[in-house]
Parts: structure tokens; C-alpha cells; sequence
């Protein structure tokens, strides 16, 4: 009798999810060097060695690998390292940071972070657009080679190298989160059936995986804490949301705070993602504005102004007045950027499956979000893409 409810608490124990660690930034950006403690929603029975599950799995190669593409696709059949294995209470968070299973328990915990969060969006779970060919995801947790890449079943991790330091980018949440925002969206709008005449499909491809790395970032707790708390609310400072694809300190590959229109970009895929990254930016800021100044933690006065064209001594004023409310209410200040992130996170989300990959336009893109969003976001929404001059 006794034994019977130990195993029947047990296997609810199971259910509550797994452990991880996650560094929410690469542990060599000051700040992040310690790993967050993590719970995923998939169940300690639902998850086996590699780590692998029924969606996805990881390799990890003994030898050299060849990245995939043109006519190499998965499985991985060369030879393989050892697969990782949770400690005795089936959780994954047994993993020493810095040993070598570690990238691939690592680079498994990322994936399903961001995947939680965007079937959380949706509301069901994702199917992958690959699924008729490879029914899983094989996850390639290290390949010598300077680059990371997401393709027709697989995700497969290489490292940057800095000043003769190697950095794999199985340890760098961003990357991994951009190279999941493809495999996200392509799963929702369907690949297209050619190669597609306009290239906003390839920018609007850049500016979504880069918003899914900015908007999953936003989901831990530790990041968000860090982030008001340095800022002191502000979100207009420079903060760690600008950061995309960060290889060291100084590099900074893409910006969300950026100010650029559509007229000022070129052909180039991602340069011409920036102004749909910066609507989006500036539209969870707004919201954020909106409800720090609902709730008596901002002047009024900072919605009347476009933030884009904020003089300094108005800057100073709004950034005085959000400390010493900060100062007071920080949980009002944390509230308040969860749900502008969510509000815009889950209308782009919901935008996908009435987009047509074959003739998808930036401008159609937008008009797809907007028309998923609530009053209020959609009225920001609106406004920033029209400032981008993408709508
Ligand atoms: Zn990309």
C-alpha cells in the first residue's frame, strides 16, 4: 500500500517538468556568468539520454563533421561521443557547466525553452515543416566550423573564435533561439514552393528568428530582474534587448534599438530586417511606457512624445522619475514589460499561419500582426510600422 502511493507520487513528480541549466547570455558577457536553473514543461519520463525525446534529439559527433546542406542531411550515422544522461532524479542539471555533454544538455534545454514559449503563444504544439521526411529534429551540439545553422531536420551548432578563444554556440541562448525562430516560422507559414521572387521573405525570415531571440531572452526571470534593476526601469538605456548574436563583449552584430526606415536600408537581407526588429522594439516599449504611466510610475507627459526623437533634458527628467518609482515598486515595472512582451510576442505568433510564404511582403507581414493584436497594441503596432515605412 505503502509502495503503491511512493510510485504514484512519483510518477506525479515526473510530470511537473525537468531541470536544466541555461545561461540566458554566453557566460563570458559580464553579468551572465552563472547558468539559470531552469524548469521545462516536458515531463522526466518523456525525456531520454542525448538528451532525446519523441520532437527532438541530440548528437554530438566523436570526429569532424561536415556541416549539412545542399545534398547532406540528417541522420548523423559517423561515429558518436557517449550520450548525456540525467542524475538519478532524471533531471538534466546533474551536468558540470564546461564539460563537454554539458553543450549538448545545454543546446536540448535552449531549444525547448524558446519551443515552450511559442506553443505557449500558439496554443498548440508546433509540427515541424520537415516532419513528412524526418519526424524528429536532430539537434548537432558541436561541428568545427564557424557558423550555426537550421535546415530541413536538423539544428547544428559550430563555435566563434575570438582572439584564439573557442566559443561554442551550443552555450549562446541567442543564436540558438534565431536558429529556432526559422525553424518556427517555417513550420507555421509552410515552406514556399519556389525560390521566392521577393527578398522580404528572407528579411522578414532574419527580423522574426531575431524577435524570438529577444522575446524568449525576455522570459527568464533572472534576465529580466537584471535588466530593470541596472536600467532602473529605463528601458530606453542601452540594455542587454540590443543584443543579438553576441560573439564577444565588443561585437555587436544586430541592434533592435536601431532607427532605421525603409528607405535607408539595402537589398541585404538582414540589413533590411532592421526596421521591422525596430517596430517591434519600439511597440513593447510603448506598451511598457503606457503601463508604467497607468499605474502613477511615469509622467503622463512621456506618451505625448515620440520616443525616437526624446531631447536630452526630457530623457533625464523620464529617467529620474522611473528610478524613484523603480525604487518603490519594482514588481509594477516587471509586470509591466511581461505583458507588453507577451502582448506583442503571441500577435506575431498567431501571424504566421495567415501568412502565404510564396508572396509574402514585409508589409503584409505587419498588417498579419496588427490584426492579431489587442486594441491597444495594435494601435502601437501601427504607428511603428508606419515610422518604418513598411506600412
Ligand atoms: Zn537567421
Amino acid at each position: 500500500m505503502r509502495l503503491l502511493r511512493d510510485d504514484s507520487l512519483e510518477s506525479a513528480n515526473a510530470r511537473l517538468g525537468t531541470r536544466f541549466w541555461i545561461y540566458p547570455q554566453p557566460p563570458f558577457i559580464p553579468g551572465y556568468e552563472q547558468p539559470d536553473r531552469v524548469w521545462l514543461s516536458i515531463p522526466r519520463d518523456e525525456i531520454g539520454a542525448g538528451p532525446s525525446d519523441v520532437t527532438m534529439y541530440v548528437v554530438d559527433p566523436a570526429y569532424d563533421k561536415q556541416p549539412y546542406g545542399f545534398d547532406r542531411f540528417p541522420p548523423f550515422e559517423g561515429e558518436r561521443r557517449p550520450p548525456a544522461r540525467p542524475g538519478p532524479d532524471r533531471h538534466f542539471d546533474n551536468m558540470v557547466p564546461g564539460s563537454r555533454p554539458f553543450l549538448a544538455v545545454h543546446a536540448y534545454a535552449c531549444v525547448r525553452f524558446v519551443l515552450d514559449i511559442w506553443q505557449s503563444y500558439l496554443g498548440r504544439p508546433i509540427r515541424w515543416f520537415f516532419d513528412q521526411r524526418f519526424p524528429r529534429l536532430e539537434i548537432v551540439a558541436f561541428v568545427d566550423w564557424d557558423n550555426a545553422q537550421a535546415g530541413y531536420g536538423f539544428l547544428e551548432l559550430g563555435c566563434s573564435e575570438v582572439d584564439g578563444i573557442r566559443r561554442p554556440y551550443a552555450l549562446n541562448f541567442d543564436t540558438i533561439a534565431h536558429e529556432v525562430g526559422h525553424l518556427v516560422m517555417l513550420s507555421e507559414t509552410g515552406i514556399p514552393s519556389g525560390i521566392p521572387r521577393d527578398d522580404d521573405f528572407f528579411s522578414f525570415s532574419e527580423a522574426f528568428a531575431d524577435i524570438v531571440s529577444l522575446i524568449s531572452f525576455l522570459h527568464f526571470d533572472s534576465a529580466i530582474d537584471r535588466l530593470l534593476r541596472r536600467t532602473r526601469g529605463n528601458l530606453l538605456l542601452y540594455n542587454e534587448l540590443n543584443r543579438f548574436a553576441e560573439t564577444s563583449p565588443e561585437t555587436q552584430i544586430r541592434l533592435a534599438t536601431n532607427f532605421r526606415q525603409m528607405h535607408a536600408v539595402t537589398r541585404e537581407v538582414h540589413d533590411r530586417a532592421l526596421p521591422f526588429i525596430g517596430a517591434i522594439f519600439d511597440s513593447i516599449v510603448d506598451l511598457y511606457h503606457r503601463d508604467l504611466v497607468a499605474n502613477g510610475c511615469a509622467d503622463g507627459s512621456l506618451l505625448d512624445f515620440d520616443i525616437r526623437e526624446l531631447a536630452r533634458d526630457e530623457f533625464d527628467r523620464f529617467r529620474q522619475a522611473t528610478a524613484d518609482a523603480f525604487g518603490i515598486k519594482p514588481l509594477t515595472f516587471k509586470r509591466a514589460l511581461t505583458d507588453a512582451r507577451d502582448a506583442i510576442g503571441q500577435a506575431l505568433a498567431l501571424s504566421l499561419r495567415t501568412l502565404d510564404p510564396n508572396m509574402l511582403t514585409l508589409a503584409q507581414a505587419a498588417s498579419a500582426v496588427i490584426d492579431k493584436a489587442g486594441d491597444a497594441a495594435a494601435e502601437r503596432l501601427e504607428s511603428n510600422f508606419v515610422w518604418r515605412e513598411i506600412i
